[in-house]
């Protein structure tokens, strides 16, 4: 649904829709991802906020892009394990 700066907000039927910039929060492959300063449509009465379509999906594209974040914490019980087992003498 397009918005322009007379659109009515469809919660309070009383504010205007406008355009700010907010901080974009969602969960990704279990990791709490936030991209601030994305454009919204944010009511001036009750601040019900609707997400600028566009925006969420060049963030959407983003993170397929990236592909799942690495769990560094996962990689490294594995790297002391090793050394424990192949001791390095010099
Ligand atoms: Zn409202």
């Amino acid at each position: 649904m397009p918005h322009n700066e007379n659109d009515l907000c469809p919660v309070c039927h009383v504010g205007r829709l406008r355009l700010r910039p907010v901080t974009y929060t969602q969960v990704y492959y279990g990791l709490l991802v936030s991209v601030p300063n994305t454009p919204a449509w944010v009511c001036d009465v009750c601040h019900t906020v609707e997400h600028d379509r566009q925006s969420v999906q060049r963030i959407e594209a983003l993170m397929e892009h990236a592909g799942p974040p690495h769990r560094r914490a996962d990689r490294r019980p594995a790297e002391r394990a090793r050394t424990r087992l192949y001791p390095t003498d010099s």
